[in-house]
């Protein structure tokens, strides 16, 4: 897929710099039905990556998803690690040589599937899926507004999951006391969807 090294940098930062600077309520979503070190788990990942920016820049973009794929697995730790690392692995692996929207759709299309199947979980179970998979059905429905539309969508998905009883996790745990707080792999998502977004709209 073709991006310049610059754009690929500026994508790779802005999506970490933006997950590290919500460490902290990240860390309070996860104290309130989790173990509390959702955040420190992302932002170690992340810094790992950070430092690695050079040379990640200078990848072909399907090398440097799964690259950074191997460093949260390696580096988040968590159910988090393995399973974002999934996503960004299966995200490169599937990406189409030529950068076409069809193509890329369908590797992130495969990504939020190599998500599902790690943690065995589907949409509606109060996790990161409940953010990615509306995310990609609005990918998969147009093309128009979409930095807007997907700050829109990630923001909502990541807010429905304040009502719903974890059925997946740590917070499945606690049944109906997860009822009532965001999950904060869903927050950490919608971040991510919308430091992207952010990036598309930077580029128009
Ligand atoms: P841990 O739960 O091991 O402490 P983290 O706190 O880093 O790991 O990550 C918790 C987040 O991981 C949850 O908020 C949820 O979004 C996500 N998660 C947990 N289990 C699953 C699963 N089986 N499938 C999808 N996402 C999951
Ligand atoms: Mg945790």
């Amino acid at each position: 897929m073709l991006i310049d090294s610059d754009l690929q940098r500026h994508l790779i930062k802005t999506v970490a710099d933006r997950v590290i600077q919500h460490t902290d309520e990240l860390v309070e979503l996860d104290q309130a039905i989790g173990d509390g070190d959702h955040g420190l788990n992302m932002k170690r990942g992340l810094d790992a990556v950070l430092l690695d920016l050079e040379r990640l820049s200078g990848m072909p973009f399907d090398e440097a998803l799964k690259a950074i794929g191997m460093t949260l697995v390696m580096k988040v730790g968590g159910a988090s690690g393995p399973l974002y690392g999934s996503l960004f692995i299966a995200f490169g692996k599937s990406l189409p040589a030529t950068g076409n929207r069809a193509g890329v759709v369908r590797a992130f299309a495969a990504a939020v599937e190599a998500v599902k199947s790690r943690g065995k979980a589907q949409v509606g179970q109060k996790t990161m899926l409940d953010v990615l998979v509306p995310v990609l059905s609005l990918l998969q429905e147009t093309e128009e507004k979409l930095p807007a539309r997907l700050r829109a969508v990630a923001q909502e998905a990541a807010r429905a999951t304040i009502p719903v009883r974890a059925q997946r996790g740590r917070a499945s745990f606690l049944g109906e006391r997860s009822v009532g707080h965001m999950d904060p792999g869903a927050r950490s998502s919608e971040l991510m969807i919308c430091a992207v977004a952010d990036v598309m709209e930077d580029r128009t």
